[in-house]
């Protein structure tokens, strides 16, 4: 696959750098996603996106964001309306519709607005026992009804020390993405969120983030190296205004996937501005 991501980049020059990643492309638009979490009943998120809305509305060459509880779409989806705001869901169900008590299906979020929708959170896969089969038929679901995935991936602390970093996100990739076609790998954003930097205050360093996305993309880049160069790949994991800048120039970081800084609004606004393309 290296040899792949060499032989294109003796062809293009403009499009790889020298490090072997994908240079920060001009085609790959930054996304700066906000993960709510369980927070924010629909009162608060109703005063949160109303905050967010004049803060960030100048900012017309990233795609940004927000993903409120299921409870606050609605008014979220209100309050951002004509906007350049996008709706991101936190999970969806794999089936159309039917006897699955408690979930939510694809129709239900884009007759909400939702564009977006996070799925196989680490939290998911910790404490809601997701796999990478059950995230793959969500991916295909999202897809397949017309919302764009964003698939997270990452290692824990212990994977990571026992030497199995490579390992496990390639596992997380290849199963999340099984079988979905080149044409659908336009619409498929990857979040690379190292659990230990997830809500610890624990952040990657810039250079360790970029050796996993450009890992990513060169398993992608096995596959087609077309779609490895236009996938855009987010990081998360405690991104905050005084880190982002750092993170967000390294060149296959296209953005991030923010938990808790992205329920501050000026927090939140700060970290989209870093991600202004220098
Ligand atoms: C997340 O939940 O996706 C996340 C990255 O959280 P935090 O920014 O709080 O670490």
């Amino acid at each position: 696959m290296l040899l792949l991501l060499c032989a294109l980049s003796d062809l293009c020059g403009k499009c790889f750098s020298m490090e072997g990643g994908v240079r920060m492309n001009a085609k790959r638009r930054p996304i700066l996603a906000g993960n709510w979490k369980m927070n924010m009943t629909a009162t608060q998120a109703r005063e949160l996106a109303s905050k967010l809305v004049p803060l960030v509305s100048a900012v017309k060459d990233r795609d940004i964001v927000l993903g409120p509880p299921f409870t606050s779409i609605a008014s979220v989806a209100e309050i951002i309306k004509g906007t350049n705001i996008g709706l991101s869901a936190q999970n969806l169900h794999w089936e159309d519709k039917g006897a699955f008590t408690g979930e939510i299906s694809a129709e239900m979020l884009l007759d909400l607005g939702c564009r977006y929708v996070i799925i196989g959170h680490s939290e998911r896969r910790q404490y809601f026992s997701e796999t990478d089969d059950t995230v793959n038929k969500k991916v295909k679901q999202a897809l397949k009804k017309g919302l764009l995935p964003i698939l997270c991936v990452g290692e824990t602390l212990a994977e990571r020390e026992a030497g199995k970093l490579n390992e496990i996100i390639s596992r997380q990739v290849t199963g999340g993405l099984k079988d979905i076609s080149a044409g659908d790998m336009e619409k498929v954003v990857i979040a690379y969120e190292p659990v230990w930097a997830i809500g610890t205050g624990k952040t990657a360093t810039p250079e360790q983030a970029q050796a996993v996305h450009a890992y990513i993309r060169s398993r992608i880049a096995a596959g087609d190296a077309a779609v490895a160069a236009a996938l855009r790949i987010l990081y998360g994991g405690s991104v905050k205004a005084a880190n982002a800048a750092q993170l967000f120039d390294k060149p296959d970081i296209d953005g991030g996937l923010i938990g808790g800084a992205s329920l501050v609004a000026e927090e939140f606004m700060a970290i989209c501005r870093a991600a202004e393309r220098r």
